[in-house]
């Protein structure tokens, strides 16, 4: 990805692309402190739009907060900065990147007084879990690495180290011939997938994972909105993997993700084994918000 045309935020200024380079001795490169976002931008009618950019730059901060890093631009900038991005790359819809990272004076465990920094790349990404899995729905096994315990890692960051237990469980589950993970809790409740959050429909309830294990996404904060605007029951709880075994219909949620049916839990079919019509409905739903066809989430929505 490091070599190819295009411009990249990178603290305070627009670069090409592939001067976006650190130094080997980047503190986060040893030892994980960063914190990210994952944003996506869609084609509108009115031109290209960010979907939730507000929301996306809070976690942002709220994440830097948790660790103390104090990001030295202020949200607004780095807002502007995200519009810019995919402005200048000329990018009808993509995924963005925004990255804040500790700098290179001094290694060690300790980072303090060492510089943050931030950047913030655009690139046009596809369906992430393909374009059959978005229709059809995924198969997934549930992983043997466990999520994330409360007092180990910070849950409501989303953090760059976090990720080595979602590449672990993401690997595992490829490896053995599945489309992704879904991760359990240390006490065995379903949590999420590896880069998605979980939902699972039974008897036209729709139910999904609380907060303890699992990150806050904003994909899924959408689609609690949404199903509460269609009527459809949403109910916050702690859930089995056998209670997904037996659900009607489930399915991911995640920036990257969106929302992908699963067709399989552990080799056990869920529901008809195909995209159920509840998920179907709030998928339609969702990629009408996300192109402006629907009014009443324009405000999800920031022109670029
Ligand atoms: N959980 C994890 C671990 C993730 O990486 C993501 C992707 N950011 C999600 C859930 C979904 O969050 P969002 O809808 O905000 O992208």
């Amino acid at each position: 990805m490091a070599d190819r045309d295009g411009k990249i935020w990178k603290d305070g200024e627009l670069i090409d692309w592939r001067d976006a380079t650190v130094h080997v001795l980047t503190h986060t490169l040893h030892y994980g402190m960063g914190v990210f976002e994952g944003v996506r931008a869609y084609k509108t009618d009115k031109g290209t739009a960010i979907f939730r950019l507000k929301e996306h730059t809070q976690r942002l901060f709220n994440s830097a907060k948790i660790f103390q890093l104090n990001i030295p631009y202020d949200m607004e900038t780095l807002m502007q900065a995200q519009l810019q991005v995919v402005r200048e790359n000329k990018l009808e819809s993509c995924y963005l990147r925004p990255l804040v990272w500790i700098g290179s004076e001094k290694l060690g465990i300790s980072a303090k007084g060492n510089t943050i920094h931030v950047a913030v790349a655009a690139w046009p990404w596809g369906a992430y879990l393909g374009e059959d899995g978005l229709a059809k729905g995924i198969r997934v096994k549930t992983s043997s690495f466990t999520r994330h315990h409360v007092n180990v890692s910070l849950v409501r960051a989303k953090a760059c180290g976090y990720y080595i237990n979602s590449i672990l469980a993401n690997q595992e589950a490829l490896a053995d011939g599945y489309d992704e993970a879904l991760l359990l809790d240390t006490e065995g409740y379903v949590s999420e997938g590896s880069g998605e959050n979980v939902f699972v429909i039974k008897n036209g309830k729709i139910y999904t994972p609380d907060l303890a294990s699992c990150l806050d996404g904003i994909t899924r904060d959408a689609v609690l909105t949404m199903a509460r605007d269609l009527g459809i029951p949403v109910i916050e709880k702690r859930i089995t993997r056998d209670e997904v075994y037996c659900c009607d219909e489930a399915f991911f949620t995640g920036t990257a993700a969106e929302i992908t049916p699963i067709r399989e839990l552990d080799n056990r079919q869920i529901g008809e084994g195909r995209r159920g019509p509840i998920t179907e409905k709030l998928q339609t739903l969702f990629f009408d918000v996300v192109a402006g066809r629907a009014p009443q989430y324009q405000h999800w929505l920031t022109l670029v």
